[in-house]
């Protein structure tokens, strides 16, 4: 299935990474193991990989291309203050992607969903300033929970 052997141990190393990494983390990291390739290998094999629809690319915080493997792209939840990234369990637009792919004759290797914002410590620290949207954030969802597990299926109309 992967052409080249770049190909192959940029998948592997990317399966045995929970979090995206950059093509310079990649290169390092195959270094590490012994595989000595260019930057610029690194770069044409993940291109390879994001055209078979395996690998998607984000921007990172660091303003880097952060990469993994496209089975794992679920949307996130970023701070703007601490650079915090927190993975959503679910995806509220999975069911708006099957019907894209149905009637666009689109073909959707993956996409990316954020959400930015404060996490839940940095609006400790902003109440602290005497800020109010700690209060309004609390009234609307209730509880300190979190875990944004909270999305289930999408309402049905
Ligand atoms: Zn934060």
């Amino acid at each position: 299935m992967l052409r080249t052997s770049s190909q192959r141990q940029i998948y592997q190393l990317l399966q045995a990474t929970l979090d995206e990494i950059s093509a310079q983390e990649i290169h390092q990291r195959l270094r590490l193991q012994g595989q000595q390739k260019g930057l610029a290998t690194v770069y044409r094999a993940l291109r390879g990989l994001q055209q078979k629809g395996l690998v998607y690319a984000r921007p990172l915080v660091t303003r880097e291309q952060g990469f993994g493997l496209c089975e794992r792209a679920t949307p996130h939840c970023i701070c703007v203050q601490c650079g915090n990234s927190v993975r959503l369990a679910d995806n509220p637009l999975d069911e708006f992607v099957r019907l894209l792919t149905q009637r666009a004759d689109f073909l959707v290797y993956y996409h990316t969903l954020e959400f930015v914002g404060l996490c839940l410590s940095c609006q400790d620290d902003r109440a602290g300033d005497g800020g109010m949207e700690k209060g309004r954030m609390q009234s609307e969802t209730g509880s300190k929970d979190t875990t944004l597990k909270a999305f289930g299926a999408p309402p049905t109309p």
